[in-house]
C-alpha cells in the first residue's frame, strides 16, 4: 500500500496503479527472459573488459590530437571484443547515429559502386545521404547508385526481388535492425544472419552493414555474430546505458574499420587521432550499464504493449511478441490522445516535467511532430522518451527509460492523462 501512496503523489490514481499492477502479474515469465538475456550481456561486457585489463589509466582525458591515447585505444578493443569483430571504431566525434551510418556507407563506397537495402527504405534521415532525397554531399552526388528491395507484403524478405538487385556493381549491403518509425517488424539477430548468408550466396564479396539502432544487447547475439561485416549504431542509444553524452561507433572488419576511421579523420591519420575530452569515464560506465538499461528499456516496452492492448489500443509489436528492438509503436487513434499520451510520459520526467509537449513542424517531416523528453542528455532516446506524426492512425512511437520505474511510472503516467480525458476507459 505504501507503493500505491507514493505513485498517488506522483499523481497516478489507485485505479491506475491497480491495472497497473494486474498486468504486471502476467508479465512475470517475459520479465524473467529479459533478465536473463541481460545476465547474459553483462557477463559478455565485463569478459570483454576484464580481457582488456581496464584500469583507471583508461580514464584520463586527453584533447589537441590524442595521439598515443590509450583510452580511446582501449574501449574500442572493449567494443570489439563485446561485438566479436576484428576492430571498432568509438568516437566522440562521431555526432550521432545518422553520422556513423553516413560514416561507414560513405567509407566503404566508391564512384560506380551500387548499394543494396534488402529491407525497403531506409530511415528517414538516411534518405540525404544515400541521395533518396537529393541533398548536398550524397552517396548520390559522389556517383554511388542505390536500389532497393522492398518488404513482401507480410514483412518478409523478398529474395527473389533481392537477388534480382545484386548485380556486378553491388559493393555494399544495407540492413536496418529496428524499425525505426515505420510500419514493418524489427528484424531478429537470426533473421538478418539468413539475410546476410543470402546475399553472400548471391555474390560473396559483398559488404554488408547493419543499422544496429537501439537493437543492441535486446538479444544475446548481434548481427556481427552472423556475418555482419559492420555494425553502426549511436552511443545516447542502448549501447551507452544513459551515460554518453554524445558519440556513435562502428564495428566490424579491420579493413572496413580502417575505411571509416579513414573518413571520420583523414586519409593517413584514421584511428591515430581524436582527443577523449574526458568522455572516457561515461563510455566505460555507460557501456558496463548498457545491458541492464537495455532490458529497463525493454521491460517498459513489454509493458505499455499489455496495457494498451487490454485497453483496445492497436500496439506493433503486440503484447505477447518476442522483442527485437527497444521501440514500441501504441496506435491512439486520435491528435487529443497522442498529445495526453506524451503529457504523461513529460510528466513522468527527472528533468522537464512541469513542462506541456505541444506539436510543432519539424523539417523534413510533412505534418507536425508532437514529442516528450525530460533527459538529462538531450535528444537521447535511451531516456524515457515518445514521439509521432500527428496524422492517422495516430500512433505514439515510445522507448527508453534508464531504469524499469521509470519506464513504468511514465507508462501508468500517460495512461492516468487518457483516463483524465475521457480518452481510456479502464476495466471495471
Ligand atoms: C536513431 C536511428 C538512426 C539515426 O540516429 P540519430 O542518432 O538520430 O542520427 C538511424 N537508424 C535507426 C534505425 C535509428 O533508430
Amino acid at each position: 500500500m505504501e507503493l500505491q501512496a507514493i505513485y498517488q503523489t506522483l499523481g497516478v490514481s489507485p485505479e491506475v496503479f491497480a491495472y497497473g499492477e494486474a498486468a504486471l502479474e502476467r508479465l512475470r515469465d517475459r520479465f524473467a527472459d529479459i533478465d536473463r538475456t541481460a545476465e547474459y550481456n553483462q557477463a559478455k561486457v565485463l569478459r570483454a573488459m576484464q580481457q582488456n585489463r581496464v584500469n583507471a589509466t583508461h580514464f584520463a582525458a586527453t584533447t589537441g590530437y590524442g595521439y598515443d591515447d590509450e583510452g580511446r585505444d582501449n574501449l574500442e578493443r572493449v567494443y570489439a571484443a563485446v561485438f566479436h569483430t576484428e576492430a571498432a571504431l568509438v568516437r566522440p566525434q562521431i555526432t550521432c547515429g545518422t553520422h556513423a551510418l553516413a560514416v561507414a556507407l560513405s567509407a566503404n563506397l566508391l564512384p560506380g559502386d551500387e548499394l543494396l537495402s534488402p529491407v525497403g527504405a531506409p530511415y528517414d534521415t538516411l534518405e540525404e545521404v544515400i541521395g533518396i532525397r537529393p541533398s548536398k554531399c550524397s552517396l548520390r552526388e559522389y556517383g554511388v547508385t542505390y536500389q532497393q528491395a522492398d518488404l513482401l507484403p507480410g514483412g518478409g524478405f523478398d529474395y527473389e526481388a533481392i537477388r534480382s538487385r545484386i548485380n556486378e556493381r553491388t559493393k555494399l549491403i544495407t540492413i536496418q535492425r529496428s524499425k525505426g518509425y515505420a510500419t514493418r517488424p524489427s528484424f531478429s539477430v537470426a533473421g538478418i544472419g539468413e539475410l546476410i548468408a543470402f546475399c553472400k550466396s548471391v555474390k560473396p564479396d559483398v559488404k554488408v552493414m547493419v543499422d544496429n539502432c537501439y537493437g543492441e544487447f535486446v538479444e544475446t547475439r548481434e548481427p556481427s555474430d552472423l556475418g555482419a561485416d559492420m555494425v553502426v549504431g549511436s552511443l545516447i542509444k542502448n549501447p551507452g546505458g544513459g551515460l554518453a553524452p554524445i558519440g556513435g561507433y562502428i564495428c566490424g572488419t579491420k579493413e572496413c574499420v580502417e575505411r571509416c576511421a579513414y573518413r571520420l579523420s583523414a586519409p593517413g591519420l584514421g584511428q591515430e587521432v581524436g582527443a577523449n575530452l574526458g568522455l572516457m569515464p561515461a563510455f566505460y560506465q555507460g557501456l558496463f550499464l548498457a545491458p541492464t538499461v537495455t532490458a529497463g528499456a525493454l521491460k517498459g516496452a513489454v509493458f505499455a504493449a499489455n496495457l494498451y492492448e487490454g485497453l483496445g489500443f492497436a500496439c506493433v509489436p503486440n503484447a505477447a511478441e518476442e522483442r527485437h528492438d527497444i521501440i514500441q509503436a501504441v496506435t491512439l487513434g486520435s491528435r487529443e490522445a497522442m498529445l495526453a499520451f506524451c503529457r504523461g510520459i513529460q510528466a513522468a520526467a527527472p528533468v522537464d516535467s512541469y513542462v506541456t509537449p505541444e506539436p510543432w513542424a519539424m523539417p523534413g517531416y510533412d505534418s507536425e511532430v508532437v514529442m516528450a523528453a525530460g533527459a538529462f542528455v538531450q535528444g537521447s532516446s535511451i531516456e524515457l522518451s515518445a514521439d509521432g506524426p500527428i496524422r492517422p492512425p495516430y500512433a505514439v512511437y515510445f522507448q527508453g527509460g534508464l531504469t524499469w520505474q521509470h519506464a513504468k511510472l511514465g507508462i501508468l503516467m500517460s495512461l492516468q492523462k487518457l483516463a483524465e480525458a475521457g480518452l481510456a476507459k479502464l476495466p471495471e
